[in-house]
């Protein structure tokens, strides 16, 4: 067994998980085309409530979740978002939250979340252009609105984070998009690749080899610029981190609010609670393990049969199954899930080869075959 492999920290995560993210409403005002939520304008009057909401949070605090995001759709649709937000600070969260760039995240309301302490605020930002960016947001002058409020968050001393949604259609602009996110005073640079669920299809993935080009580039963007790089729905980024070391590159700044460093993913130190209460393992794999309304969140993360399967990297399949960085990597849980309806099976866009092994490269592609012509 390899170094990447025995340096891993079984059961690190099966107390409770490093980062609970928290969908507070799916209602947002853009369009975007890859929206897991599927968002709409309109809130649906299923969402937890202010009190379910201020309950959940305060099971976050008591169990020692070290990080929590509010996020959406768009939490800024929620009228109570400030309430929740002092609620969550006084039962002493760290707390981040990821609103959607619209004119609803006023710079009052930024200098508002500041004061009462809030620890980062995420914006997205998905193409280094208005042009490309409002495009895929789907509403004009968004990427106007996501610098005004990256700059209202800089002038009320909050730190930034800034998400970008990779594809096909944008992964070759990694390093304009770098350059944007140093202009912009970010602190993090949250790097998403797309997974085909909500409003994405299976046509916005790059190859695997496109995605393998874009990890190498980002991990020599890393190592010289001043803010950190972590990637979603991208733990292969830590086997290139890895494989690059091993070569004597380690110049790599790990972001020490992201997950690059401490090898999160899908159910293993993360969770994912929905708008209307159901835990997922993350909002990009939708397998609901119970519900808030009944179920503690912590129970459901440490027992939950999916999330202790998700956790136990000798369940999984494939080349991820056979792969000497299955501890530190293990795939994407949320694409394999996306691609074959199998959580186990290998991620698709990870193009590396474990040495000797033998079995199947391409994955299954029919079972995501059937359900497009199903739907
Ligand atoms: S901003 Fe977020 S919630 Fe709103 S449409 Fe875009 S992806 Fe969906
Ligand atoms: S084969 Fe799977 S576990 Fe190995 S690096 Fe690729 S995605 Fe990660």
């Amino acid at each position: 067994m390899s170094a990447a492999s025995t340096s891993s920290a079984p059961g690190k995560f099966d107390a409770r998980p490093f980062l609970a993210i928290w969908e507070t409403t799916q209602a947002c005002d853009l369009i975007c085309k890859h929206c897991r939520a599927c968002a709409q304008a309109a809130r649906n009057p299923q969402e937890l409530t202010t009190e379910e909401g201020k309950g959940l949070l305060d099971q976050f605090a008591s169990g020692g979740v070290p990080l929590v995001v509010l996020t959406g759709g768009d939490p800024a649709k929620r009228p109570d978002l400030l309430e929740l937000v002092e609620h969550g600070i006084r039962a002493g969260l760290n707390l981040g939250l990821t609103p959607s760039a619209t004119p609803l995240v006023t710079d009052a309301l930024v200098a508002e979340l500041a004061a009462l302490g809030l620890s980062r605020l995420a914006i997205s930002i998905d193409g280094p252009t208005p042009a490309v960016h409002d495009d895929f947001r789907g509403v004009d002058g968004s990427f106007a609105e996501a610098r005004r409020i990256l700059a209202a968050a800089r002038r009320a001393g909050l730190a930034t984070q800034a998400n970008t949604t990779i594809h096909a259609g944008n992964i070759g602009q990694l390093s304009a998009m770098a350059a944007l996110v140093e202009e912009l005073g970010a602190r993090l640079w949250s790097v998403f690749y797309v997974v085909p669920t909500g409003r994405a299809q299976a046509d916005m993935l790059p190859d695997a080899d496109s995605v393998e080009a874009s990890l190498q580039e980002l991990a020599q963007i890393a190592a010289r610029v001043r803010f950190g790089v972590k990637t979603t729905a991208a733990p292969h980024y830590r086997r290139v981190l890895a494989q690059r070391a091993k070569r004597g590159d380690g110049r790599i700044q790990h972001g020490t609010y992201g997950a690059t460093a401490i090898r999160i993913n899908d159910g293993r130190g993360f969770v994912f609670v929905s708008h209307q209460g159901e835990i997922f393992p993350s909002g990009f794999l939708p397998v609901a393990c119970g519900n808030v309304r009944n179920d503690p969140v912590l129970d459901v993360y440490r027992n939950h049969p999916v999330f202790t399967a998700l956790r136990d990297t000798e369940r999984l399949r494939g080349k991820c199954g056979a792969c000497e960085y299955r501890n530190l990597c293990g795939g994407s849980r949320a694409r394999a899930y996306a691609l074959t309806n199998d959580y186990l099976r290998s991620d698709e866009l990870c193009s590396y080869v474990p040495p000797g092994y033998t079995g199947p490269l391409g994955l299954e592609r029919e079972p995501l075959r059937l359900r497009l012509v199903e739907t």
